[in-house]
């Protein structure tokens, strides 16, 4: 396949894993849109043109979020390395957490694994990082409290610490959405103080 014919192949299928999945905010947007910004992020923004990098990009959440048991997920993997090969296949696991561990285990682990990713791996988790916290800018889910926004920026950036050194833009970008998180739920916390 060529790199533009593996992309759309990608599109594919994850909007078709994903079909009947929403972000979490309370704009009731499709999943999909989420790994097609991730991945119009990584090519449009920060430059990149691998076509192994932007076909997982497309594909990171495939396995984390459309599989509920350890037999669905081995499917899936040899699946996705019989359409797009096993090195993209590589990238995606890369990008997956483990599910069978507790939330707070999956998310310390984010932070201590960080470092030793590779080089494509620390791009896409940066890009979905911006994406995220993008989306927690314009539409933070329903539920959670000022003090859980803040604490997620927090998270995001320490596994951010572990990340940087692959793509000054997108680097910077990431530090400036940051910024723009930090002034929106900061003042607010400090509006609910007075
Ligand atoms: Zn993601």
């Amino acid at each position: 396949m060529t790199g533009s014919a593996q992309l759309l192949k990608a599109l594919e299928y994850a909007s078709h894993r994903h079909r009947t999945q929403k972000r979490k905010g309370t704009r009731n947007i499709p999943f999909i849109n989420h790994p097609i910004q991730v991945a119009s992020l990584l090519a449009n923004e920060g430059g990149e043109t691998d076509p192994v990098l932007l076909t997982a990009a497309v594909l990171h959440d495939v396995i984390e979020d459309t599989v509920s048991s350890a037999e669905e997920r081995t499917e899936l993997m040899s699946e996705i390395s019989g359409i797009f090969g096993d090195e993209i296949l590589a990238l995606t696991m890369e990008v997956t957490d483990d599910k069978t561990l507790e939330k707070k285990v999956r998310k310390q682990l984010q932070v201590e694994h960080a470092n030793n990713k590779s080089l494509r791996a620390k791009k896409l988790k940066i890009a979905d990082k911006i994406t995220n916290l993008r989306d927690i800018i314009i539409d933070p889910p329903g539920w959670w409290s000022n003090d859980r926004i803040l604490e997620y920026i927090s998270w995001a950036e320490q596994v951010f610490e572990g990340l940087k050194g692959v793509n000054p833009v997108l680097e910077d970008i990431f530090r400036k959405t940051v910024a723009e998180a930090k002034l929106k739920y900061n003042i607010q916390s400090a509006d609910n103080l007075s």
